[in-house]
C-alpha cells in the first residue's frame, strides 16, 4: 500500500476505499478526488478517474449518494440563467448558488470521512459550469468585484434572483429657474400616497432637479427607480449658476448600460424648458457619492439685498470689507429649526464684495464656507447671526434673491 500518487493528495488506496464506500456520479468523482487537469471540467476528470479504478467503482452514475443526480440538471440552470439575464445589457456577472442543505451536508461527511483536501463543492462546480457556458455564449466576462449582475440560482426550486449592479453618473447641475427643490418633496399630509391637500400628486412641488434629471435617464436605461445624491443643496428660491453643483444619479436596476450621455443632456434641459442644464455628465463609480457629499465645498453667492432705506454705497463697502475674513457664528436658523439641529455654526467669510448700489437695492458677492446661511448673515435673523450685515449697517435690510454663483473644489 505504498502507491501514493505525487500529483495528487490521494492515495490510490484511498480513491479505491472512496468509490468502494459511496455510489458517486463524475461529477462528484471529480470535485472530491483528484488535481485537474488543465482545461478539464470536474465531469471529465471523474470519469477519467472511474475508469483508472473501474474494478473498484461500484458506481452507478445516475445514483449519486451526494448530489442525487443534481448536476444532471445543468443544463436546465444554464437556461434559465441564460434566459434571465438575457434582456439585460451586461459586460461582466457572476454566479452564485442556492442548494439543498442535505447536499451540502453529505459532502462535508464525505470529506471528513476521508479527511480530503484540495476538494472543490457541490457550489463551485455549478458556478463554474454555468460561468464558462455564459461566457463563451453570451461573450461576457465573470468578475468577482463588482460584476454588473449577480445571478443567484435557487437549485432547489429552479428559479433565478439577480441582483443589477446600479449605474452611477455624475454631473453638475444648473438649476436656472428658482421655486424648485433640489429632490422630489413627498406631501406632508400623505407622504406621497396622494391626498386633497396635494392634489392627489403626493408631492408639494410638482417638479424638482432630480425628477428632471432622472426621468429621461431612467426611460432611457429602463431601469426601476433612482436616487439622486447631491453635494450639498441650495434653497427652493436659490438659483444654481455657473458650471452647476456636483450630484450623482444612482440608476437602480438598469436593463440598458451604455446610454448617450449627450443627447440625454439636451434631453434634460429642453424637458425641463432650460430650468436645468447638467454639465460634465459622466459614468462614475459609488465611491463618488460619498466623495461628494463628504466634500466641504467653498462657494461663491451673489446676494441681492432689499434695505429698509436708501444705501450708502461707501458705508456698505465698508460693512463688506470688514466682513471679509471674519468668522461668523450662526445658531440655526429660525426658519429651519423644526428640521435641523439647534446648535452654534462658525463659518468662514472669504470674500465680500458690493457689485452694484441702487437706491435701496444692492448686490453683493460672498464667498463663504460650505453651510454658511447667507439669507441670515444678511438679516442677523434676530441677532441669532453675529456679526450680520443688517447689524453692521444699521439698517434692516432682507434678501430679495439669491443665486449660488460657483461651487469650487473640483
Ligand atoms: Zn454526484
Ligand atoms: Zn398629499
Amino acid at each position: 500500500m505504498n502507491s501514493s500518487n505525487s500529483k495528487s493528495d490521494y492515495s490510490h488506496e484511498k480513491i479505491h476505499r472512496i468509490l468502494e464506500s459511496y455510489h458517486l456520479c463524475d461529477h462528484c468523482i471529480g470535485r472530491l478526488c483528484t488535481h485537474r487537469k488543465e482545461e478539464e471540467l470536474f465531469q471529465q476528470a471523474g470519469k477519467r478517474i472511474r475508469e483508472k479504478h473501474s474494478t473498484f467503482s461500484k458506481t452507478v452514475e445516475s445514483s449519486c449518494e451526494l448530489c442525487h443526480g443534481l448536476f444532471e440538471e445543468l443544463p436546465d440552470f444554464y437556461q434559465i440563467a441564460f434566459d434571465s439575464v438575457n434582456d439585460y445589457e451586461f459586460n461582466t456577472f457572476l454566479i452564485g448558488c442556492h442548494i439543498d442543505e442535505d447536499i451540502s451536508t453529505k459532502e462535508n461527511q464525505v470529506i471528513e470521512e476521508f479527511d480530503l483536501t484540495n476538494t472543490a463543492s457541490v457550489k463551485q462546480e455549478i458556478n463554474e459550469y454555468i460561468g464558462i457556458r455564459l461566457e463563451e455564449e453570451m461573450e461576457k466576462k465573470v468578475s468577482f468585484k463588482h460584476p454588473d449582475i449577480m445571478i443567484i440560482i435557487n437549485t432547489q426550486f429552479n428559479v433565478i434572483s439577480l441582483q443589477i449592479k446600479p449605474l452611477y453618473l455624475f454631473g453638475r447641475y444648473n438649476k436656472f429657474q428658482r421655486g424648485l427643490p433640489q429632490t422630489k418633496w413627498f406631501c406632508r399630509q400623505c407622504h406621497g400616497k396622494g391626498c386633497r391637500y396635494c392634489q392627489y400628486t403626493g408631492k408639494l412641488y410638482e417638479n424638482s432637479v432630480e425628477e428632471f434629471i432622472a426621468k429621461p435617464v431612467v426611460n432611457a436605461s429602463q431601469a426601476d427607480d433612482e436616487a439622486f445624491h447631491g453635494a450639498g443643496r441650495e434653497d427652493i428660491d436659490v438659483r444654481m449658476l455657473g458650471d452647476g453643483r456636483p450630484f450623482v444619479l444612482e440608476v437602480k436596476n438598469p436593463k440598458k448600460r451604455s446610454l448617450d450621455l449627450a443627447s440625454l443632456t439636451k434631453q434634460i434641459k429642453s424637458e425641463s424648458d432650460s430650468a436645468i442644464a447638467v454639465n460634465y455628465f459622466k459614468y462614475t463609480e459609488r465611491s463618488d457619492i460619498a466623495r461628494i457629499k463628504e466634500a466641504h465645498f467653498q462657494k461663491v453667492y451673489v446676494v441681492k439685498i432689499h434695505a429698509r432705506v436708501p444705501i450708502q454705497k461707501e458705508k456698505l463697502k465698508k460693512v463688506a470689507e470688514s466682513l471679509q475674513g471674519t468668522t461668523i457664528n450662526q445658531q440655526t436658523p429660525t426658519r429651519v429649526e423644526k428640521r435641523r439641529a439647534k446648535k452654534v455654526r462658525r463659518r468662514q467669510i472669504y470674500r465680500c464684495n458690493v457689485l452694484e448700489v441702487d437706491e435701496d437695492r444692492a448686490s453683493i458677492e460672498i464667498e463663504s464656507e460650505s453651510g454658511t446661511y447667507i439669507k441670515e448673515l444678511i438679516t442677523g435673523d434676530d441677532g441669532k447671526t453675529q456679526p450680520n450685515l443688517s447689524a453692521l449697517l444699521n439698517v434692516a435690510c432682507s434678501v430679495d434673491a439669491l443665486d449660488v454663483k460657483q461651487v469650487k473644489g473640483e
